[in-house]
């Protein structure tokens, strides 16, 4: 059994039209191409957005060139760019809830939690605008009586940045606002699914005071529009969170003009637990840590390694806690898992479900799709006798779907954790202070959460190892990221040189 919020039928919604916003003004585009998006939890349109082209992304980027190489933007002093990030914050606080309802509708999850999602991107625009301000390089005065270096900090000048459906207004806040306080210029491509929010985010910055050009916002298809933001030469840098396939093809195109690449990508995110651990703790973080978001979450913790002593109780604890997790309608404040964002996510879905039943696992809990009369909605569920060889247990599901596996020693739990291609992050249980330190030493992930899980803060940076993707967002070094260095080098006094006498 699982709790149902059954959805109200949207007979009669409002159809929202967007436009594209290229060098400060809302535009058509080139041809008259339009994207519906169906809502995944009602199952009728919601939202049409223009189409762009390959013609679209020539004159965005061109856009984005002029306000960087001639516009005012990177030329402003910091405390400037400070006070225009500041208040598109104080704007996006104003617009909290048109903003929770689109991200809510768009992509099905449950309007409490998009709620929180847009009160942290409000947070995160605030710490970049105060990070804009301390940017600043190193001088090395150490060099001899005849010698002087400045290293400097400059905006590395026009990004492309692309996000995935999963946390659109959330995502496109952990790079904009970092973009945009180095003094950079961008062509944002939020997801054909969930583009929304994204685009009322364009209406803020212009309000806000971000001259034309400095962002421009495109929707289209990742191969023609994405393709042509990852290769076009006169992009200087990609900011890319998606797929760990799209983010190599990312690569491989940003590869052609050399072009740095920031990339966060998938994960198989192993939960460890250990007897001495607060089980009551642990299970309702496994619980959370699964279902969140429907389990469309890169930081999901799919994988429970639990100890051989307490696997029964532990697995039994988490299932029937399972059966209290509220489904269904994204727009009820009591939601806690929503609708699976289209019907061809949910077959994947349940055919990770069916191949792990049909390889030795057992269905603890739920195991398929809820049926509401229209969206989609998959039921909570728990696999039990996981073995680490499994489909499940390596590849990313992206569905409320938790496999639980077993371990006997610390040796052993390390090497399961470490037995994916992913490592963005992962959770380790226990009251022991060295087991706890030793997994957090060993496991080879961006984020190890410590008797909790899914934390997070602006402070705090974030990606992943190995094929989680490259480079870290958040923290103090946000901005750097978004710069080139250089280095000046003085002479001070008269030059001794090759041909110089002495
Ligand atoms: P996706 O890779 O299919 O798409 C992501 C974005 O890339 C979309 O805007 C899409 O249109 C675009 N795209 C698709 N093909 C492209 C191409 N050839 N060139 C350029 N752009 C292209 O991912 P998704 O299904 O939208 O999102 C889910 C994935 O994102 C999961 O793997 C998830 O783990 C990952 N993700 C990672 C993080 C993180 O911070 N590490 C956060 C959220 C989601």
């Amino acid at each position: 059994m699982t709790v149902l919020v059954k959805p109200q039928a949207l007979p009669d919604v409002k159809v929202r039209e967007f436009k594209m916003l290229i060098d400060g003004k809302w535009v058509e585009g080139v041809e008259t191409g339009t994207i519906d998006r169906v809502a995944p939890s009602h199952g009728v349109t919601v939202s049409r957005y223009k189409s762009a082209t390959k013609d679209d992304v020539h004159r965005a980027i061109a856009a984005a060139r002029g306000a960087f190489d001639h516009g005012p933007w990177p030329r402003m002093t910091a405390a400037e760019r400070s006070n225009i990030l500041l208040k598109a914050a104080d704007m996006i606080s104003v617009r909290a809830e048109e903003l929770a309802y689109l991200d809510a509708i768009e992509a099905g999850k449950p309007i409490t939690q998009v709620r929180s999602e847009i009160a942290g991107s409000v947070d995160i625009w605030r710490y970049a605008a105060a990070l804009a301000r301390d940017l600043h390089g190193e001088s090395y005065n150490t060099l001899g009586d005849g010698m002087m270096g400045v290293v400097l900090r400059e905006a590395i000048g026009v990004v492309s940045i692309i996000t995935p459906w999963n946390f659109p207004f959330l995502i496109v806040s952990q790079k904009l606002p970092f973009a945009l306080a180095a003094g950079c210029t961008a062509v944002v491509k939020p997801s054909e699914l969930t583009s929304g929010s994204t685009l009322v985010l364009g209406e803020i910055l212009m309000e806000a005071g971000v001259p034309a050009g400095v962002v421009n916002i495109l929707v289209g298809m990742g191969a023609d529009v994405g393709a042509s933001m990852t290769s076009h030469p006169d992009v200087d840098m990609i900011s890319f969170t998606g797929s760990t396939g799209v983010g190599r093809l990312t690569m491989a195109n940003a590869a052609q003009t050399l072009k740095k690449v920031s990339l966060e990508l998938g994960g198989k995110n192993p939960q460890i637990v250990f007897p001495d651990a607060n089980l009551d703790e642990f299970v309702d973080a496994a619980v959370f840590g699964a279902y969140f978001n429907a389990g469309e979450c890169c930081n999901a913790g799919s994988r429970l390694i639990v100890h051989r002593d307490i696997a029964g109780d532990v697995t039994a604890r988490i299932a029937s806690l399972s059966e209290k997790v509220k489904v269904g309608d994204p727009l009820d404040p009591s939601t806690q898992v929503g609708a699976i964002i289209t019907p061809q996510h949910l077959q994947k879905i349940q055919g990770y479900v069916s191949g792990a039943a049909k390889s030795g696992a057992t269905v603890a809990h739920g195991g398929s799709q809820i049926d509401f009369g229209f969206g989609q909605y998959m039921a909570p569920t728990v696999l039990a006798d996981v073995k680490p060889e499994m489909a499940v247990a390596k590849e990313e599901v992206f569905g409320p779907v938790l496999s639980v596996l077993m371990f006997e020693t610390t040796e052993d739990a390390i090497r399961i954790a470490n037995s994916v291609d992913y490592g963005l992050s992962a959770g380790v249980w226990s009251r022991d202070f060295d087991t706890c330190m030793t997994i957090g030493r060993r496991v080879r992930a961006g984020t190890i959460w410590m008797n909790t899980f899914m934390d997070g803060a602006a402070e705090l940076p974030f990606g992943g190892y190995r094929q989680s993707g490259l480079g870290r967002e958040l923290g103090r070094h946000a901005v750097e990221d978004y710069t080139e260095t250089k280095t000046l080098n003085m002479h001070i006094g008269r030059r001794t040189g090759w041909w110089m006498p002495r």
